[in-house]
């Protein structure tokens, strides 16, 4: 992949570079259908997975290698370039004797690096261009370990995907985005092409825009989206899929700035932000936690929770500091006032809890 002219197999792509196509090959009409959609509102690139991996056995795990044929046809009729994801030798060599022209490693690939490590060997000498997207767990180092490896042996058409990160907690995403993980690849590896699957991260189809979004307003080069035919039928991840029809809604909708050096520029102050917020969000924790100890000791001691002299004394001393940091008094005694209001109530729950044992 040329970088920054986006080109694969000589082709050049505009921003944004659009890989779309169904979770899974599931039978040839779906597979051409889907294709032939996309290709009508002009989507170059076809994704479908082939071999899918499970997080339990029996479900459906891709229809294998004769999926390969449908993929020779997608080329031949609407000569879309395809894409699949590949887990081991065995399929990268099936991949590439039916010319498959993107490979991607999947995020449970990546995350393994003796998987890595086999791909990696088994594309020595190939052209071929490589997806890697991140591993299921929020590791930077493992994601870069992956870039390394197939780099090593010679690949130069890399590109990473941005699909999120697992996480216990059932929230807004199915994957947690952590932006600042991909972003700190491209601080590392600046020329490094990011595309973002924003199908996985959202796990349903009204957050593929906003996540779209996000993505080109920080800088992506691309994106890979889960899109089928009929997707309440779809037999893997029918929830996020969203048909050719809407795909094309959304990639009209986005709004691609041009100006990349500042919108580079602003993600790193982002970044640097986020990293500043999370201190500080520690520091608050530590805060609490010293407080409710200071609480425990009262306790023991019979003292009573408000203390006026050393409150006014803290106040007064931190303000004075905020001062010469030039930060504004009146912001910084609101931001105390909130902060001591907390610490005594955390204490007088501590009081509380005391009273009714
Ligand atoms: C996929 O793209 O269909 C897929 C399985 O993705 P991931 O490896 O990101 O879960
Ligand atoms: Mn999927």
């Amino acid at each position: 992949m040329d970088i920054k002219n986006l080109t694969i197999k000589g082709e050049s792509f505009k921003k944004p570079l659009i890989l779309a196509g169904p979770c899974s090959a599931e039978s040839r009409e779906q597979t051409m259908s889907t294709a032939l959609e996309l290709a009508s509102f002009g989507v170059k690139i076809f994704r479908a997975g082939i071999w899918k991996p499970r997080t339990k056995p029996g479900g459906f795990e891709g229809v294998g290698e004769r999926g390969l044929d449908w993929f020779k046809e997608v080329k031949e009729v609407t000569g879309m370039l395809t894409a699949t994801e590949v887990a081991n030798s065995k399929h990268i060599e099936m991949a590439l004797r039916a010319g498959v022209d993107i490979l991607w490693l999947g995020a449970r690939t990546t995350a393994n690096p003796f998987a890595v490590q086999e791909i990696s060997d088994a594309l020595a000498g190939t052209d071929v261009t490589v997806l890697i997207k991140n591993p299921v767990n929020p590791d930077p180092e493992l994601w870069l370990g992956a870039v390394e490896r197939l780099m090593n042996s010679g690949i130069t058409n890399v590109a990473v995907v941005h699909r999120g990160f697992s996480t216990y907690e059932k929230g807004l995403f199915r994957n947690l985005p952590h932006w600042h993980i991909p972003i700190e690849l491209k601080r590392r590896v600046p020329s490094l092409t990011m595309l973002c699957d924003p199908s996985h991260i959202g796990g349903r189809p009204e957050l593929i825009y906003p996540i779209s979004q996000q993505a080109m307003d920080m800088g992506f080069d691309g994106l890979m989206v889960e899109t089928h035919i009929n997707p309440p039928t779809a037999l893997s991840d029918k929830e996020q899929q969203i048909t050719p029809f809407a795909l094309n809604t959304i990639i009209k909708a986005l709004v691609i700035r041009e100006t990349v050096d500042s919108t580079e520029r602003l993600s790193e102050l982002r970044r640097e932000m986020d990293e500043v917020d999370e201190r500080l969000l520690d520091l608050i924790s530590k805060r609490m936690a010293i407080s409710r100890e200071i609480g425990r000791y009262k306790v023991e001691h019979n003292m009573p929770v408000l203390q006026p002299v050393r409150y006014d004394y803290t106040v007064n001393r931190r303000i004075a500091q905020a001062s010469e940091l030039l930060v504004d008094e009146d912001f910084i005694r609101t931001v105390l006032e909130a902060i001591h209001e907390e610490s005594v109530r955390q204490q007088l729950d501590i009081f509380g809890k005391e009273e009714k044992e």
